[in-house]
C-alpha cells in the first residue's frame, strides 16, 4: 500500500478504507511516511474532506496509536468527566471548572494543552505557579485524582502519539482548519484519556479559529457524533469569542483572575456564567444531578461556599505548587512595567479584534511563535474592558498592560487602541449560541 496512492485517491476525491487509514496512522508513528507525504495527505483532506466513516476510522486509529488510560483499577469515587475548549483569548475556565466539578463529586483527569498562536493554553497558565508539575505520570495522576478529584496535566508522549506528529505538520502547512482532521485530533486525545462524559466548549468569533457559525456547527456536529459513536457521550456548546473571556489575558494574570472567581473576590459575569453552564452540562450528563436546574444550583453553591476554591488549593498543593497560593496569590511574580491604556475619546467599546489582543499578549512575551519559545508568565493584559463598557481618557481604561519594558508597553498600547474600536454601545449578543447533542 503505497502512501502516494492513498494521497492520489484522496486528492481525486475518493474514499480511504479502514486498513488504508490504519496504514497511514502506523506510518505517522513509525516514520515510514515522510513529512512531505503527511502534509500532502492533510492538504488533500483539507480540500476533499472525509466521509463520516473515514473520520471515525481515523479517530479510532489515532486513539489506538498510544496508551489508553483506564481508571477502573483506581476505583475512583465518581464519574470520569472533562471539558475541552477549542481555544480562545483569556479562556481560564478550566482552572475554575475542574475543581468545581470535583467539589460536586466528579473526577476530572484533564489533559490540557499549551498555547500556540494567539490563544493561550491551560498548561502555560498552570506553569505560572512555581512548583506545579504538569508532567505528572499516570500513577501520580491517579493518586491526585483519588485524593483531590481533579488533576490538570500536560499530554504525555504516550498518549495519541500519531496526533503529536500529525498536528505539528498540519500546524506548519496551513492544514489545521479541516473538520475531520480537527475531530480526529481532539477526540483521539480525549478517548485515550479514559473519560466517561465530555463537554466541548466550541468557541465562535474573531478570537477563535472557528470564526463563523456555519463552520462551528459542522465541527460541533462532527465532534459530538464521532465521540458518541466511539462510546464517549459528548455535548458541544457553541460559545461567543468576540471579546476576551473575563478581564485578563496572560498566564499569571489569568491564574489570579481564576482565584478571584473561585474566592468570590471579583466576578466577571461572562466568565462565571460560562463556567456554570459547562459545569451544569457535565453534572447532568454524568448523573451527578437530576437535571440542569439542580446541577446549576449545586455548582453555584460549591462556588459560593468556597468548596471549589478549597479543591483548587488542594490540587495545586498535590501537584507540587505552594500550599498557600489562594491565601497569598501576590506571591506570583509580576511584570515590572504596568501601564493603563485609555481610549483617546469618550465612548463605549463597540467592537474588539480579539485575535489582535491575543497577539498583543504573545508579543509581550506571553505566548509562543514556535513550539520551542520560552514564555514569560508575568506579562499580559488585565482590566480588559468588555463590549459595551464605557471608556475614555478620564473614564475606565481599555485595559492595563503588564510588560517587561517601557518600550514593550508602549507598543502594546498602540496595538490595543487599534484593536478596540469605540463608539455607540453595541447590542449585547448571547454567550451560549447553540448546544449540539447526539441525535
Ligand atoms: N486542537 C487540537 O487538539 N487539534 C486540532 O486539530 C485543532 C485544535
Amino acid at each position: 500500500m503505497l502512501p502516494q496512492e492513498l494521497i492520489r485517491r484522496k486528492r481525486d476525491g475518493g474514499t480511504l478504507g479502514p486498513e488504508e487509514i490504519e496504514r497511514f496512522v502506523q506510518g505517522l508513528c513509525d516514520g515510514s511516511i515522510t513529512d512531505a507525504q503527511v502534509a500532502a495527505l492533510a492538504m488533500a483532506v483539507f480540500f476533499r474532506g472525509m466521509e463520516p466513516g473515514e473520520c471515525r476510522h481515523l479517530t479510532r486509529a489515532m486513539t489506538a496509536s498510544g496508551q489508553r488510560l483506564d481508571w477502573t483499577p483506581w476505583d475512583l469515587p465518581g464519574p470520569i468527566i472533562d471539558k475541552h475548549s477549542t481555544g480562545g483569548v483569556g479562556d481560564k475556565v478550566s482552572l475554575v471548572l475542574a475543581p468545581l466539578l470535583a467539589a460536586c463529586g466528579g473526577i476530572v483527569p484533564m489533559i490540557a494543552g499549551r498555547g500556540l498562536g494567539h490563544t493561550g493554553g491551560t498548561i502555560d497558565k498552570l506553569e505560572a505557579i512555581p512548583g506545579y508539575d504538569t508532567a505528572l505520570g499516570v500513577d501520580a495522576m491517579g493518586r491526585v485524582l483519588r485524593e483531590v478529584g481533579c488533576a490538570i496535566v500536560s499530554q504525555s508522549e504516550a498518549l495519541a502519539p500519531a496526533d503529536r506528529r500529525f498536528y505539528a505538520i498540519r500546524d506548519v502547512t496551513a492544514t489545521v482548519e479541516s473538520i475531520p482532521l480537527i475531530t480526529a485530533s481532539i477526540l483521539s486525545k480525549k478517548l485515550a484519556a479514559g473519560l466517561q462524559h465530555l463537554v466541548i466548549d466550541l468557541k465562535v468569533g474573531n478570537g477563535a479559529f472557528a470564526s463563523d457559525l456555519t463552520m462551528a456547527r459542522a465541527l460541533g456536529r462532527s465532534l459530538v457524533d464521532v465521540a458518541t459513536g466511539a462510546g464517549l457521550p459528548t455535548i458541544a456548546c457553541l460559545t461567543d469569542m468576540n471579546e476576551v473571556l473575563g478581564t485578563t489575558a496572560g498566564n499569571t494574570l489569568e491564574v489570579l483572575e481564576a482565584i478571584d472567581l473561585l474566592s468570590g473576590v471579583a466576578q466577571d459575569e461572562r466568565l462565571r456564567e460560562l463556567t456554570l453552564v459547562l459545569a451544569a452540562e457535565l453534572l447532568t450528563m454524568s448523573g451527578l444531578a437530576r437535571d440542569v436546574t439542580e446541577a446549576r444550583r449545586r455548582a453555584d453553591a460549591a462556588l459560593r461556599r468556597g468548596d471549589a476554591l478549597e479543591t483548587f488549593a488542594r490540587m495545586v498543593r498535590a501537584m507540587g505548587g505552594p500550599g498557600d497560593l489562594v491565601d497569598s496569590p501576590e506571591q506570583l511574580a509580576r511584570a515590572p512595567v504596568v501601564l493603563d491604556v485609555h481610549a483617546e475619546d469618550e465612548g463605549y467599546v463597540h467592537t474588539i479584534d480579539t485575535r489582535a489582543l491575543g497577539i498583543v499578549v504573545l508579543e509581550l512575551g506571553g505566548g509562543r511563535r514556535t513550539t520551542t519559545d520560552v514564555i514569560d508568565p508575568r506579562v499580559g493584559l488585565d482590566h480588559v474592558a468588555g463590549l459595551g463598557a464605557k471608556v475614555g481618557p478620564t473614564a475606565a481604561p481599555l485595559c492595563r498592560v503588564h510588560a517587561r519594558t517601557e518600550s514593550d508597553a508602549q507598543r502594546a498600547l498602540q496595538a490595543v487602541r487599534a484593536a478596540m474600536r469605540c463608539g455607540e454601545a453595541p447590542t449585547p449578543g448571547p454567550l451560549v449560541l447553540e448546544r449540539i447533542t447526539a441525535p
